[in-house]
């Protein structure tokens, strides 16, 4: 029996694409081993966003050679569709599929023999066209379930579509078939994601449904306690969406709204579908409807002619806004986007200061949320992960929550109330009406 590992870069989708591949791998008679575990075989799923997507792919080929100096080793994912030939060049590498081919490799790769040279199969962009179903699974506790894939927007930094290919989604149809599959095993909690998810519904370039009959279909499914949206375009995030999700039995109060600038300036240079407006708008909406939403927003610092004045600006604009936290980016060049293109070049060091700024604006933010919070009575979904005597859950509006490790607690949900903020910056509970949970 050969033996297989995986190791994945980047998102949530990558991640679950992964763990599919892996399991068709399994279904083959192939047995799946930590990366550690001497396999015959390496599957590599690489991004094209993370910072020195190169150097990291390379590192993770040259840790599997240490490990397995004969193993065969494959490159799947965003990277390896952007730059196949330099990626099939790195010393030890033997195969890498393009998007199109990545769910094929068995076949591609009949017997996983090796040949002088690397096998390099990826086709143009164009012709990743097929939607691959795929969710996550090994972690008892929560599955990412892939949605749609690709993108039809052209953000002017975004190499993504390059990557993944136009939107297409899974029928409403087969989604929740998945998540009934899934309610039958002990995940409790399933985040819905995709490139960008709020464009749900293009089946063979038609648009065929709507996100908001998926979100409806989802939130009937017996045995899933919990729904996540993962990252939702504010232009796509209806009022509709956010009023359903509000009165939803299991759609959690929590978005993730990408804005990445607060200056309307910089917005139209990025090529973005919405004005700061709107996503003002967006929020107080949320916020009126749900106070108790937690709401993350992605900002990219540096993007070039953001002038100290328009970086202020998306300061002041995110200062003021209801919001829970920061993912912040710093804006990096890409090969083949408009951005690279464009004028007005921001120094490396103004781009790092603003994203530490942003970083400690995001960590008042945080801690302001869970303050308002404190009191308040919520569900946690406890995770395996145990540190020094404590393990940790979330709520459903995404409170980091500790409590005494209890193996028996581990994916259940407790009613719990936060009592206050520890000095790691996670809140201590007390279950609701029994024993205190506080170490
Ligand atoms: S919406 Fe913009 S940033 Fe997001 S994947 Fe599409 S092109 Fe990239």
């Amino acid at each position: 029996m050969k033996k297989v590992a995986f190791y994945t870069l980047g998102c949530k989708l990558n991640y679950s694409e992964t763990s599919t591949i892996a399991r068709m791998f399994e279904n083959r008679g192939y047995l799946k081993v930590d990366f550690s575990d001497s396999p015959d075989i390496f599957v590599i799923n690489t991004c094209s966003v993370t910072e020195n997507a190169d150097k990291k792919c390379r590192k993770v080929v040259q840790e599997a050679k240490k490990i397995s100096p004969d193993s065969y080793v494959t490159i799947v994912g965003c990277y390896a569709q952007l730059k196949p030939v330099e990626i099939s060049e790195i010393p030890g590498v033997d195969a890498v599929l393009g998007a199109a081919e990545k769910f094929q490799l068995i076949d591609y790769l009949d017997g996983f023999e090796k040949k002088e040279k690397p096998k390099v199969f990826a086709s143009e962009i164009k012709e990743a066209k097929r939607f691959n179903h795929s969710y996550s699974y090994g972690d008892r506790t929560r599955t990412f379930l892939k949605v749609q894939d690709g993108c039809n927007y052209g953000c002017a930094f975004c190499t993504i579509p390059l990557a993944r290919g136009k939107s297409r989604s899974d029928s409403i149809a087969n989604i929740v078939d998945a998540a009934r599959k899934i309610a039958d095993t002990e995940v409790k909690e399933v985040v819905l994601t995709g490139v960008n998810i709020g464009d749900f519904g293009i089946q063979d370039g038609r648009r065929v449904e709507k996100f908001l009959d998926l979100v409806k279909a989802l939130d009937e499914v017996e045995g899933i306690n919990r729904f996540r949206i993962s990252s939702i375009e504010p232009n796509l995030l209806t009022k509709e969406i956010i009023n359903f999700v509000s009165k939803s039995k299991r759609f959690v109060p929590h978005f993730h709204i990408p804005l990445q600038s607060g200056s309307n300036k910089i917005l139209q240079r990025m090529n973005r579908r919405y004005l700061r407006e709107l996503y003002a708008e967006r929020v107080a909406t949320i916020k009126r409807l749900m106070p108790h939403c937690c709401i993350g927003v992605d900002v990219i610092v540096g993007f070039p002619g953001e002038t100290e004045e328009d970086f202020l600006e998306t300061y002041q604009f995110l200062n003021e806004l209801d919001i829970s936290y920061l993912h912040v980016f710093t804006y990096s060049e890409r090969a083949n986007t408009d951005a690279i293109e464009m004028d007005g070049v921001v120094p490396m060091k103004d781009r790092n200061k603003r994203s530490k700024m942003l970083r400690s604006l995001s960590e008042k933010k945080r801690r302001k949320f869970y303050e308002e919070n404190l009191g308040g009575q919520f569900t946690v979904l406890f995770e395996e992960d145990v540190e020094d005597g404590v393990m940790h859950g979330f709520t459903e509006n995404y409170i980091r929550v500790a409590a005494k490790y209890d193996p028996i607690l581990i994916n259940e949900t407790k009613k719990v109330e936060l009592r206050e903020i520890n000095n790691r910056g996670v809140v201590e509970v007390m279950e609701v009406g029994e024993e205190v949970l506080t170490h």
